[in-house]
Order: C-alpha cells, then sequence, then structure tokens
C-alpha cells in the first residue's frame, strides 16, 4: 500500500524532533552533528534565536496579505539585496525552481521586447540541477530528472560544463542566456574556474546573450563571498537565490539588472506568497547577519579548517575516500566506497552528510559552524571510515 506521503524520497531512517545551531536531536535525544543544513538551507544554524524572534515577532503582527498591495518588508528585502549586490531589481518566490523559472522567463521575454523574438534558446551544462518544474528539468535535461515526463519543455542545449569553446560552438543567433551554477551543487561539488565563468561573461557581451547565475546553492555566504560569483570578478545579468536566503524558512529570489528585467512589466509575472510579510521578515535578519565582511571572514577561516582536515583523512583513508572538492563551506569528499556507505556509515557516527553527483558526499554545514564543531565533524568522519574499513 502507498504511504500517506507520496513515496518520492528515498528517506534515511532518522526522524529529528528538535534543532539548537550545528546539531539535531531525534526522539530519543540522541545528538546529530548536522554537515548538510537542510541542503544548505539553515545557514543560520537550526532554531536561530535572532531568526526565531524575527519571525515571531512577524506572526504576531501580519502574516500574509499577498501581491495585490505593497509588502514593506519585501521592499526592505529587496533594498538590501540590491545594495548588497550587481542587481537592480527582485522578484520574490517561494523556491529555487520558482526563482529560476522566473529567470528563463525574464531572459526570453528581454529578448522579445528587444527586437529579438528569435532568441528563446537557453545553453545549460551537463551535470547542472536547476529544479523539479516541466521547464527546470528541461534545463538540466538529465536522464535521471527527465524520464518518464515528457514532452520536455523545448529551448534548452547542453553542453559539458567548463568547456568554453563547446558553449562558443553551440551559440547561435537564437540564443536567449546561458545558465550556469558558479558551483554545481548536486552534481557532486564542482566550481567553475573564474577563467571559464569570465570566458562566459564576454561571449555573452559579445554575441548579445544575457548570463544567468544559479546560486541558489553557492550563493548567500556560502563561498566566503556573499556569492560565488564575485570571486571570478564578474556580474550576472539575472540570478537565481534560494536555500539559504530564508534561513530555513522558504523564500527564494529572482535578481536582475535593470536591463535585463525591463520586459517584466505589470502582469507578466506572478507569485501568491512569493516575498510575504513573513518570509521577508526572516529574510532580512538572515541578509543582516550574513552580509558583513567579519561573518564572511569567518566562514572562509572555518572553510579553511574544514579544508585541511579533510585533506588530512583523504590522505589516511585512501581506501574510503579519493578527493576533496569545493569553495568555502561547500565541500565534497569523492569517495572510493560507493557514497551511500558514507553517508549510512555517518548516522552510525552521528554525523549528517549528503550525496551528490560524481560518488562525493556534500559537507554544507551552517555558516556559523565553530571550529570546535569541525573539529568534532572530522571526528566523526574518521570514526566513519573506521566503521566502513572494519568492513571491507
Ligand atoms: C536546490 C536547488 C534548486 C532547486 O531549489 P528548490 O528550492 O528545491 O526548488 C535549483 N538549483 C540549485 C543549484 C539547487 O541547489
Amino acid at each position: 500500500m502507498i504511504s500517506s506521503v507520496l513515496p518520492t524520497y528515498a528517506r534515511a531512517p532518522l526522524s529529528f524532533v528538535k534543532g539548537e545551531g550545528s546539531w539535531l536531536m531525534d526522539s530519543d535525544n540522541r545528538r546529530y552533528l548536522d554537515m548538510g543544513a537542510g541542503i544548505a538551507v539553515n545557514i543560520l544554524g537550526h532554531a536561530n534565536p535572532v531568526l526565531a524572534d524575527a519571525l515571531k515577532s512577524q506572526a504576531d503582527t501580519l502574516w500574509h496579505t499577498s501581491n495585490l498591495y505593497n509588502v514593506p518588508n519585501q521592499t526592505a528585502l529587496a533594498d538590501r539585496l540590491v545594495d548588497a549586490t550587481f542587481a537592480d531589481t527582485v522578484f520574490f518566490t517561494n523556491s529555487g525552481t520558482e526563482s529560476m523559472e522566473c529567470a528563463v522567463k525574464m531572459a526570453r521575454k528581454f529578448h522579445h521586447e528587444n527586437g529579438a523574438p528569435e532568441r528563446v534558446n537557453m545553453i545549460a551544462f551537463n551535470g547542472a540541477f536547476h529544479g523539479r518544474s516541466l521547464g527546470m528539468i528541461s534545463a538540466a535535461g538529465a536522464e535521471k530528472l527527465t524520464a518518464g515526463f515528457g514532452p520536455l519543455l523545448p529551448g534548452f542545449t547542453h553542453v559539458d560544463f567548463a568547456d568554453l569553446d563547446a558553449v562558443e560552438a553551440a551559440v547561435d543567433e537564437t540564443t536567449a542566456a546561458i545558465i550556469v551554477e558558479p558551483v554545481q551543487g548536486e552534481g557532486g561539488i564542482v566550481p567553475a574556474e573564474d577563467a571559464f565563468l569570465r570566458g562566459l561573461r564576454e561571449l555573452c557581451d559579445a554575441q548579445g546573450i544575457l548570463l544567468i547565475l544559479d546560486e541558489i546553492q553557492c550563493g548567500m555566504g556560502r563561498s566566503g563571498k556573499l556569492f560565488a560569483h564575485e570571486w571570478a570578478g564578474i556580474t550576472p545579468d539575472i540570478m537565481a537565490v534560494a536555500k539559504g536566503i530564508g534561513g530555513g524558512f522558504p523564500l527564494g529570489a529572482c535578481l536582475a539588472t535593470e536591463r535585463a528585467a525591463s520586459g517584466m512589466v505589470a502582469g507578466t509575472h506572478g507569485s501568491t506568497y512569493g516575498g510575504n510579510p513573513l518570509a521577508t521578515a526572516v529574510g532580512s535578519a538572515v541578509l543582516d547577519v550574513v552580509n558583513t565582511p567579519a561573518f564572511l571572514q569567518e566562514v572562509t577561516a572555518r572553510a579553511g579548517e574544514m579544508r585541511q582536515g579533510l585533506e588530512g583523512l583523504v590522505a589516511s583513508h585512501p581506501d574510503v575516500f579519493k578527493s576533496v572538492r569545493g569553495v568555502g563551506l561547500m565541500l565534497g569528499v569523492e569517495c572510493v566506497v560507493p557514497n551511500m556507505d558514507v553517508v549510512n556509515a555517518g548516522y552510525e557516527a552521528s554525523l549528517l552528510t549528503v550525496p551528490g553527483g560524481g560518488n562525493v558526499i556534500r559537507l554544507l554545514p551552517a555558516l556559523n559552524i565553530t571550529s570546535d564543531e569541525i573539529k568534532q565533524a572530522l571526528a566523526c568522519l574518521e570514526k566513519t571510515a573506521q566503521l566502513i574499513e572494519a568492513k571491507l
């Protein structure tokens, strides 16, 4: 008999009843060190008191009014995001997928309004993940996302990640935009080289194409900069954000330059909940904490500690771990044994990690994780490796 919840997830046999910072507690009060943070979502840890206060005080005041009216919290968060980034304007959503859908619609509309209605096609990359709507599985293109769900949305071409020549060869007079994750997340924590991102920017400028970045997983301070593209010294025309932006409250955003957004006039797009008072109250509280030089420096410091420790683990357990890659606190450890064996053994060692493509385990902790907690995570991973070695 089918479960009451549609069985689309291969869930671990764990359920948590309480969270505190980087820790999750199950009903037996067993504590797990959470290095997944709800897949890069709880960037300020579980039950963060600053965010809880922001949510509670908004909950006592006003929950929802719709976008028929001005939403002051939404305007305040948009102003902050515009101040902090390349963007001139923001559309709020409830998820990453919706932020990407807005980005693709915006790019097509831009060309439609600018005398190039034939520019409707997007170039995207093998190994990418952009969400689960029909549009976004079409954008990513992988068989494991699309099988059985056709017909897919036309207008997406796929080339190998980081292959600038292949992108150039794929561009033609129908190309509207290039869609890229600066660090592929689900694909297995694969950072794009700075030179590749710069090459994409130059190509877009030369050909009149828009550059859409998907920073849903790598953005919001995870790389040690507010957004990962800042490391390459480029800016996109459009950028999708979600996950960490709400710190655990469902919130997403599509950020854009004034030029790229010029077709998105009244009536062209909308969302009932997008940017509602609760979500944007929390979003502003998150951004206030994350977007300070001191906070981002701490992220980079913790990332260095973690990376060094992981390199040591790989060196001492070559039969379990193969290599480390990533940026900031978005780290992937490629495994020798099946990655799910490592994730499952991690549970025994009271450690939560997330599997990813390329036989990787992902470490995406809360950005305010302490040095001591990183040491504990490394000790749990050591124990995990020993558990696996005992069975080899
Ligand atoms: C998680 C993710 C998405 C989809 O976000 P949802 O909130 O699940 O819709 C899209 N792109 C990237 C890079 C992601 O990591």
